[in-house]
């Protein structure tokens, strides 16, 4: 498989390689000796209880694709909501003006315009801005908190000039990406679900998003209009689509993960003759939902039932940057208690939820000094640990074992979307080159879970296939992607 430059630094360094060729670590008579012994065999439990041999990861794939096809039947036919993005006219590269995007997604909201000049200029001039959101905003009234962003959005078009330009007459238009589930209803208006993400605000839920914003920019005295409302994946499909046409995938692996697709509308049962001239439109399918044939551990239960929605958002969490590190703490945690593994008493800080974070995890794997300097320091910040070296080779150990499992079933998860469209463009996928378009922290920052990513879907696919499958990423595509979107769905003239 072709990865692009960031992503294909050498695949160097974590104690992986040092395994047997059973897939045992090698030093566990060196940790039986040195740590306590009861530490090894809940290692070994835990690497055997995460194992993504081929044959899981192929289930799982299938069982994602199997799944999908339920959800286009019928809604609530599958784990994956297969939501409709309403988006079935796709950036060409031929949109030209001044479109902006609204991007509501956590605590920051950010602002964009971008000025297209068609297919010899293509991107001509872009300006962002990112406003935090006030905690009390966060918790207050729905009125209040999109009032704040309308006066956002107003004081940023007050500061258009030099290169952008918007014809006489024009309204200006947005994009609205707005990361929460919304329970779309055309391209420019949806139903917000439940807040989620520390949001609490009070009057939004049951309402259109869209009408709330233009409600609010009219209280503003701002004349423009949303004409597209965009999840971010779709965004990020979006964006990337406009630089590169063999684009049919994009991927999200950063705090929480979801993907989306091309997919062809004949194909979509559930549309019921609802058919766009293109043909095609953009498949939301909120997979970090699924659940079924995944390989998981007493951690992975306990942290599900400790959640905020248990039964909920399975595949999520065992492949997501926000669960990652908890899940290590909890093996660290039980290794401590029934191991010894930082001597005999239980470093108290280890106790508590989520004081381990996926950044955590990759710095210490990333540490590739002989004593595990950095592996030791971030225990020690951390959990207030101190730990020989024998325990940090564990800790290690841990870590790979998790994160491994992770970025398999990612790749998994990938593979099942793009068999999902091969099988139904008898082969149209597989014999050509197509793009996985791809964003989010977790695959940027951690080299070895990115590298499992990769793995997985060239066993997958095997060899000759994946050569043909670019995982791309796209680094804050969404933004511009949104705005293309609204120019897509402009309700002015097209010059294309
Ligand atoms: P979001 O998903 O919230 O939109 P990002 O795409 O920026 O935001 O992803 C942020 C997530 O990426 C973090 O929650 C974390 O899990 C992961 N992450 C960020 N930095 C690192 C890092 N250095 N190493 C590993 N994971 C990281
Ligand atoms: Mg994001």
């Amino acid at each position: 498989m072709f990865v692009t430059a960031t992503a294909m630094l050498p695949a160097v360094g974590s104690l992986c390689i040092s395994r047997s060729p059973r897939g045992g670590p090698r030093f566990t008579m060196a940790v039986r000796s040195d740590v306590n012994v009861s530490v090894a065999p809940i290692l070994t439990k835990l690497q055997k209880e995460c194992a993504t041999p081929l044959p899981v990861l192929r289930n799982v794939a299938d069982a994602m694709t199997a799944d999908m096809r339920a959800g286009l039947v019928v809604d609530g036919g599958g784990e994956l909501k297969m939501i409709l993005s309403y988006v079935d006219a796709l950036p060409t590269g031929n949109e030209r003006g001044l479109f902006y995007a609204l991007d509501l997604g956590g605590t920051n909201f950010r602002v964009l315009r971008v000025q297209l000049g068609g297919q010899e200029e293509r991107v001509q001039a872009t300006e962002f801005e990112q406003v935090s959101i006030p905690q009390e905003l966060m918790c207050g009234t729905s009125e209040e908190l999109f009032d704040f962003i309308a006066t956002g959005l107003a004081k940023f078009a007050e500061k258009e000039a030099g290169k952008f330009h918007l014809p006489q007459g024009r309204q200006r238009e947005i994009g609205f990406t707005f990361s929460f589930p919304v329970k779309q209803t055309s391209i420019d208006s949806g139903v917000l679900i439940k807040w989620t993400k520390g949001f609490s605000v009070s009057g939004t839920a049951g309402k259109d998003v869209v009408a709330c914003l233009n409600e609010a920019m009219e209280r503003q005295g701002l004349d423009m209009r949303v004409s597209a409302l965009v999840n971010d994946t779709v965004g990020t499909l979006a964006g990337a689509r406009y630089w590169d046409e063999d684009v049919m995938v994009a991927v999200i692996l950063g705090t929480g993960t979801n993907a989306c697709y091309v997919e062809q509308m004949d194909a979509i049962p559930k549309l019921q003759g609802n058919k766009s001239p293109s043909g095609r439109t953009i498949i939301n399918t909120e997979w970090g939902a699924f659940s079924k044939g995944l390989p998981l551990t007493e951690f992975d239960r306990d942290m599900d039932a400790a959640s905020i929605n248990p039964g909920e958002q399975i595949y999520e969490k065992t492949i997501s940057g926000m669960y990652l590190g908890e899940i290590v703490r909890r093996v660290l945690l039980k290794m401590a208690e029934e191991g010894a593994l930082f001597g005999n008493s239980v470093p108290e800080k280890l106790s508590m939820p989520f004081v381990l974070r996926t950044p955590h995890i990759c710095a210490m794997q990333q540490d590739y000094s002989e004593d595990l300097q950095a592996v030791g320091s971030t225990l020690y910040d951390v959990a207030g640990v101190e730990s020989s070296l024998k325990a940090r080779k564990v800790v290690i150990e841990v870590c790979d074992t998790i994160v491994k499992r992770g970025g398999r079933l990612a790749g998994a998860g990938i593979v099942s979307i793009l068999q999902k469209i091969d099988e139904d463009s008898n082969g149209a996928i597989f014999g050509k080159r197509t793009v996985v378009a791809m964003d989010g922290g977790l695959y940027e920052h951690y080299t070895q879970y990115r590298r499992y990513v990769h793995e997985a879907v060239t066993e997958l696919l095997g060899t000759e296939i994946s050569k043909n499958v670019v995982i791309e990423h796209t680094k804050d595509g969404s933004g511009i992607g949104a705005a293309l979107l609204a120019s897509a769905n402009s309700k002015f003239d097209h010059d294309y």
